[in-house]
């Protein structure tokens, strides 16, 4: 078999722990497998990189040079990429690390979110040939005249997932610090079960909306070109969560998880100009700058003025209030506000069942927490909420949805 294996910042977050990888890369490579192995820089290491980044942010430079910022983020895997081959080397396996670049990941040009263009795989498949272990800097790749992009935070999940797709892999393996995927944060609800099986669809909202252990855009990929996903603990040998179709999964329960993400800020505009086309302009604007817009609410219109609020994510911030100054023109007043949650419940079988609107809105008012804004899609429902109630919220929908059972 082909088989891809990721494994996260915790998985590598030493050297004794980068030591423990390889008892799997080897236990795979020994079964006759071919394995490339993705791997993340040890955890926290990028969120250092992001605060030097930081610490030259200011009013009058906001937006600190994109393309070196790219070269600072990215060199933490660089650093895990090259000690998982060491490591290998030393233990007598034929190993060899790449940069993104050397593997051919060739993406578009949007500094620290850049998206997947092309793997160029014949370096990966010929080094396979050779015998080797392929060790690959996940979070990265280049543009076609070479500059180091990367791929936004989280972004390892979808490297490789990416390459497995590429490469046609059998399985792409995505090893992390809990068993799989839960109902909840295991983090948050001590209660939450592992599940055996997930959809890509459930999956893809539940990551889209605050489920880190896979990023959103890693799920979409494996959903697209059909890669066999499965998440494990790399520090045992339970059993996982296959990441498949809906088909394959027999019976399905009306809510599958519960999501939390406190990632999001909301900005509100008030006393906004009242006109076709001023929302149009704003969010047009937004989107040009690559900023992901999440919920939307405006008021009803008042003596030609109205209300707008909308939620980004918490990153955006600078960038967002930079670009709402060019339609200061057009309202009283920006307010930002940090202190936000969201939760959201996911499951397909809500396609086809009434009243889960009014059981997850009455689970709130049984704890007395203020809902600031709704948004829903066909299996999905989310309320951002203030962050002081979060753990609260998603507790309690938790046991509302018997997902402890
Ligand atoms: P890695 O560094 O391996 O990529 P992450 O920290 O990105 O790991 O993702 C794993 C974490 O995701 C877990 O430690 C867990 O706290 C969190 N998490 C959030 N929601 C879920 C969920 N539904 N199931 C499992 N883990 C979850
Ligand atoms: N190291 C990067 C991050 O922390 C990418 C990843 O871990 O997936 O965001
Ligand atoms: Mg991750």
């Amino acid at each position: 078999m082909l088989i891809v294996q990721k494994y996260g910042g915790t998985s590598v977050g030493n050297c004794e722990r980068i030591n423990n990888i390889t008892q799997k890369i080897i236990k795979a490579k020994k079964a006759g497998h071919q394995v490339v192995v993705v791997v993340s820089a040890m955890s926290g290491d990028t969120d250092k990189l992001v605060q030097f980044i930081q610490y030259f942010q200011h009013t009058d430079y906001p937006i600190p040079n994109p393309r070196e910022s790219d070269v600072v983020l990215s060199s933490g895997e660089q650093i895990t990429r090259a000690l998982v081959a060491i490591a290998l080397e030393s233990q007598g396996y034929k190993a060899i690390s790449l940069s993104g670049k050397e593997a051919g990941i060739i993406t578009d040009g949007i500094h620290t979110k850049a998206r997947i263009e092309q793997i160029q795989t014949d370096k990966i498949i010929n080094l396979l040939q050779e015998d080797y272990i392929v060790i690959v800097a996940g979070f990265q790749g280049a543009t076609t005249k070479g500059a180091t992009t990367t791929l936004g935070r989280g972004g390892s999940d979808l490297s490789a997932v990416a390459i497995a797709g590429a490469i046609q892999a059998d399985v792409c393996e995505i090893y992390t610090d809990v068993d799989g995927v839960y109902t909840t944060d295991p983090r948050i609800e001590p209660q939450a079960k592992k599940l055996d099986k997930i959809s890509y669809e459930e999956m893809l909202e539940l990551a889209s909306m605050g489920a880190k252990v896979l990023l959103n855009r890693s799920v979409e990929m494996a959903k697209k070109l059909n890669v066999n996903l499965i998440t494990r603990n790399s520090f045992n040998d339970n059993e996982g969560t296959l990441i498949t179709s809906e088909e394959n999964i027999m019976e399905q329960p009306i809510v599958s998880g519960v999501a939390l993400d406190k990632n999001q800020a909301r900005i509100s505009i008030s006393n906004l100009n009242d006109e076709p086309g001023i929302a149009a302009k704003i969010f047009e604007s937004l989107s040009a700058h690559n900023i992901n817009v999440d919920m939307i609410v405006q008021t009803i219109g008042r003596d030609g003025k109205t209300d707008l609020d909308f939620t980004i994510p918490k990153t955006e911030i600078a960038l967002t209030q930079q670009i709402l100054k060019d339609f200061s023109h057009l309202y009283d007043q920006i307010d930002c506000d940090y202190n936000i949650a969201k939760v959201s419940i996911v499951g397909v079988g809500m396609k086809s069942h009434s009243g889960v609107a009014s059981s997850c809105f009455s689970a709130m008012a049984k704890e007395n927490i203020n809902i600031m804004m709704i948004g829903t899609s066909e299996i999905k429902i989310s309320m951002i909420i203030s962050d002081e109630y979060a753990q609260t919220a998603v507790r309690a929908l938790h046991k509302t949805y018997n997902l402890d059972r």
